[in-house]
C-alpha cells in the first residue's frame, strides 16, 4: 500500500455510498459535513498524532504483534481493508508497520504469546483480515485458537458492513467450528444495516459466533441520540450486540469528524433514558497511556 491513505473503497461500498450521504462521508475526503468542525476537548490537539498509541514503536512486542493491556495482544493480518475509512485510527500507520505475512512471524507471535499466560484474548486485526483467503484467515484463528490459555479469538472486520458478501455459510460455519472465534464489526449509522449485511450477521450467528460492534462516534453520521438510537436498533434486529462507541482517536487529520465532549455525553444520556441495556453500548474514548478504556461521562 502507498504511504498516503488511499480513498478506495470495493463495490458494495461504492454502492452504499452512492444512497447514503451518512456513509459516503467515510469514504471521500471531498463529502462536505455541515457546521465547524470542533476539537475534542479530552485532549488537546497539541497531543494529536499520526500514532497516538505508539504502534509503530513502543506496543509494537515483535514484528505485527502490538501489546497495550496484559490480558491481551492484536496481531496485524495484513493493512488491507474493503475501504479505508476516513476516521481510521490507524491511517498514520497502515502501510508503514508490519504485518504478518509468512508462517514464521506467526510462529514469533504464538511463542510471544506462549511466554505470557496471562494472554487470553487475540485480536486478529489490520487492516481487515477478511480481505485474506479462507485459508490464511483459518491459519490465524487455529495458531492462536489451539493454544489453552486462548479464551477468545477475535476476527476484527468490517466486512460485514462494508462487504458482507465476503462473509459466506462455509467461511462461518468454519469460525465457528473453532468455538472461540468472536466477530468485531464497525458499523456507524442504520443506512449501513442493509440486507446483505443482515444476511452476513445471520450466518455468523448462525453458526455460533458472538458478533458485537464498535461504532465511532462521528459529526454528520451519527452526532445525534436519534441517529444513534436507529442505529442501536437495527443492530440488535440484526443479532448484532452494540458494544461500543468510541470518540474519535486522538489521531492527526480528522478534526472534521469530531463533536465537543459534551454533545457525547448528552447523546449517551438520551440513549440510555431511550432504550434497555441489551440494546446500548458503553461510550468510551481510548485514551494514550490509559489502563483501560474511558467512560465519557467521567471526562
Ligand atoms: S476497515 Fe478498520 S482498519 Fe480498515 S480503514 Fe476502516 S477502520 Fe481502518
Amino acid at each position: 500500500m502507498s504511504e498516503s491513505f488511499p480513498e478506495y473503497a470495493c463495490p458494495y461500498s461504492k454502492r452504499l455510498a452512492a444512497h447514503s450521504p451518512r456513509f459516503a462521508l467515510q469514504v471521500y475526503d471531498s463529502t462536505p459535513i455541515s457546521g465547524n468542525s470542533t476539537q475534542h476537548s479530552a485532549l488537546s490537539t497539541q497531543h494529536y498524532s499520526a500514532d497516538p498509541f505508539g504502534e509503530l514503536s513502543a506496543i509494537s512486542k515483535c514484528p505485527g504483534l502490538k501489546q497495550r493491556f496484559p490480558d491481551r495482544v492484536l496481531v496485524m493480518t495484513t493493512d488491507r481493508c474493503f475501504m479505508y475509512c476516513r476516521h481510521c485510527t490507524r491511517q498514520g500507520i497502515l502501510g508503514k508497520t508490519a504485518v504478518v505475512d509468512t508462517p514464521e512471524k506467526l510462529a514469533a507471535c504464538v511463542e510471544y504469546v506462549k511466554a505470557r499466560p496471562e494472554v487470553r484474548d487475540v485480536l486478529l486485526s489490520g487492516g481487515d483480515i477478511l480481505t485474506l483467503p479462507d485459508e490464511r484467515v483459518m491459519e490465524f484463528v487455529d495458531a492462536f485458537a489451539s493454544l489453552d490459555q486462548i479464551d477468545i479469538v477475535r476476527v476484527c472486520t468490517r466486512a460485514p458492513c462494508t462487504n458482507p458478501g465476503r462473509v459466506t455459510e462455509k467461511l462461518a460455519k468454519t469460525l465457528g467450528a473453532s468455538k472461540k472465534v468472536w466477530v468485531n464489526t464497525q458499523f456507524n449509522c442504520a443506512d449501513e444495516v442493509t440486507e446483505e449485511a443482515r444476511r452476513a450477521a445471520a450466518l455468523l450467528v448462525d453458526a455460533g459466533i458472538p458478533v458485537s460492534c464498535q461504532t465511532v462516534l462521528l459529526r454528520g453520521v451519527n452526532d445525534s441520540s436519534e441517529e444513534m438510537l436507529k442505529l442501536f436498533r437495527a443492530l440488535s434486529a440484526a443479532r448484532i450486540r452494540p458494544y461500543y462507541v468510541f470518540t474519535c482517536d486522538p489521531i492527526a487529520g480528522i478534526d472534521r469528524f469530531r463533536i465537543p465532549l459534551e454533545d457525547a455525553k448528552r447523546i449517551e444520556r438520551e440513549c440510555a433514558a431511550a432504550i434497555g441495556g441489551l440494546a446500548l453500548p458503553r461510550f468510551v474514548s481510548d485514551l494514550p497511556g490509559a489502563a483501560s478504556k474511558i467512560p465519557i461521562a467521567t471526562l
